[in-house]
């Protein structure tokens, strides 16, 4: 394998992990894929291959699914008290805590994120998000419900875990997503088959380690790298309760489908294109550099990225003089160098995606007003891109580019009922942020977005406590606070005739 200048900036600990063989996590046990077969990873800063990884197929989601299985029936795992098990689920968020400079870097070097900011945001909102769920754990109740039948009756309700539930994410926050779709599935008492992306497959594996370093039963989670063939085992088998999947839309539908077999439950969080409506009283000092981030953060490549800017037109030459600014001051580079703002694109699949975009932008009468190409040589960088002249009949602007391009339009508009419409003209309904100084506006504004998170005068802000999800094509359910725990738990009523 060639050594490549990426592996020579890891650690020593991260160095070591690469080198290992990467294989399923099933039962507590690391196997081989049953094919024998494996897959490469690739540092997409440069293209060159870094790893092996065990390629999980069908025959392998079975023995997964049937660990969780045996490990939701039987064993330690739901023998444990509420207090343990959240202690457990608190714990990981602390190992992942003492690991977090190496998961920081093989993210960096798998994904192409800047280090900084797996450093900053990705690992330790995933200790956070483990701590906040952990919490949950002894709190799941139900209610005593009054019953009007004639006799003497006592009822209520309880929540049970829904059971062996299959997690299937994708590679823009791969350890992320990953502690997204966990930590409120251990919290409940579920048990997991969980499924990384293939471009991305590295994080999970060493959640893997971690989360046997943290004392989880053998068979609580269990971990098959592959391709999307792994994923739609993981969707259509008989014996998981529930499917819970992050990507693109057009995956979601297949997985709705695959899952109508048994009718496991689904929740969806899918893809997006949302608006970012900047008002004519904005503080631009705020608007400017926040619709940048909002757009250039992770290249784009957020499920929330806002990719759609209305800006009035008294501010429009101001702000794209600004958001050009803004996209000079992004130092372009390799992930694992500490001053890079801007990373590669994930995958050449991806780089080839983005770029064709823009070229149908031009194509389509965009004008680009900074940005627009491939940066370098090598590696699949793209330039943080405005584009301006775009209207709602371009490809650019109804469908999701997932890279740092951002379709900007004036309005001349104070009409709050015609904005929202404009901004809500799309498939999607994932996410909207509202700049302006007014917030009589903003929460009026608000009211007409059809959207699962709203945010005003910032934007792609989560929380832990802060309920997450897609109107429209993005989705089904909410994650993040308890509506997490609502999804990985079934209720039962339960009624006695005293
Ligand atoms: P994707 O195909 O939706 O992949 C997401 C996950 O689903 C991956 O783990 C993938 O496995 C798996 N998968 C693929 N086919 C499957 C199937 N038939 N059944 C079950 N699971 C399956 O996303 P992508 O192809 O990597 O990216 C394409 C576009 O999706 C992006 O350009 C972007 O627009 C959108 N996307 C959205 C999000 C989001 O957060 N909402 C995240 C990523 C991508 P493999 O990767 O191993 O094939
Ligand atoms: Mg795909």
């Amino acid at each position: 394998m060639d050594i490549s200048t990426s592996i020579g900036r890891l650690s020593q600990s991260g160095r070591d992990f690469i080198a290992r063989r990467h294989k399923l996590l099933i039962d507590g046990q690391w196997v081989d894929a049953k094919s024998g077969k494996t897959f490469a990873v690739f540092d997409p800063s440069n293209g060159q291959q870094i790893a092996q990884v065990a390629e999980g197929g069908a025959q392998d989601v079975d023995a997964a699914v049937a660990a969780a299985r045996r490990a939701f029936e039987a064993g330690p795992w739901p023998k444990m008290s509420p207090v343990e098990r959240g202690k457990m689920v608190w714990r990981l968020g602390d190992v992942l805590e003492a690991n977090a400079d190496q998961l920081a870097e093989l993210e960096a070097l798998d994904n192409g994120k800047p280090v900084t900011d797996a450093r900053a945001i990705d690992i330790p909102f995933g200790c956070e998000l483990l701590r906040y769920m952990g919490g949950w754990s002894t709190k799941i109740t139900g209610q005593s419900i009054p019953i009007s039948a004639p006799g003497d009756w006592h009822a209520y309700s309880i929540r049970e875990p829904v059971g062996v539930v299959g997690q299937i994410v994708p590679w823009n926050f791969p350890l992320l997503m990953a502690v997204w779709k966990i930590a409120p599935a251990l919290a409940a008492g579920c048990t997991i088959v969980l499924k990384p992306a293939e471009q991305t497959p590295l994080t999970a594996i060493r959640l893997g380690e971690l989360i046997q370093q943290a004392g989880f039963p053998p068979g609580v989670v269990n971990i098959i790298t592959g391709d999307g063939s792994a994923g739609a085992a993981i969707a259509a088998h008989p014996d998981v309760d529930k499917v819970a999947f992050t990507g693109s839309t057009e995956v979601g539908r297949l997985i709705v489908q695959a899952a109508a077999g048994n009718l496991k439950k689904v929740s969806l969080e899918l893809g997006g294109k949302s608006p970012a409506i900047v008002f004519p009283d904005a503080d631009l000092s705020v608007a400017i550099p926040g619709t940048a981030s909002g757009i250039f953060f992770n290249m784009g490549q957020c499920c929330t990225a806002g990719s759609r800017l209305f800006v009035h037109e008294r501010i429009f030459d101001k702000m794209m003089t600004g958001l050009s600014d803004e996209a000079a001051k992004l130092k372009i580079g390799p992930g694992l160098d500490p001053e890079t703002r801007i990373g590669p694109l994930v995958s050449d699949e991806q780089f080839q995606r983005v770029t064709g975009y823009l070229e149908s932008g031009r194509q389509q009468g965009a004008e680009v007003v900074t940005g627009g190409k491939r940066h370098g040589n090598e590696g699949y960088f793209v330039e943080p891109t405005v584009l301006a002249k775009t209207n709602p009949t371009m490809k650019v602007v109804q469908e999701e580019i997932f890279g740092p391009v951002v379709c900007a339009m004036p309005y001349n508009d104070d009409d709050l009922e015609r904005i929202a419409k404009q901004a809500n003209q799309t498939e999607y309904g994932l996410a909207a942020s509202i700049w302006t100084r007014d917030i009589g506006i903003a929460h009026k504004l608000a009211k007409k977005l059809k959207a699962g998170s709203v945010w005003i005068n910032v934007h792609n802000f989560n929380d832990v406590a802060l309920p997450f999800g897609g109107f429209k094509q993005s989705g089904w359910g909410r994650e993040m606070g308890y509506e997490a725990i609502e999804l990985y738990t079934e209720t039962k009523g339960v009624a006695a005739l005293l």
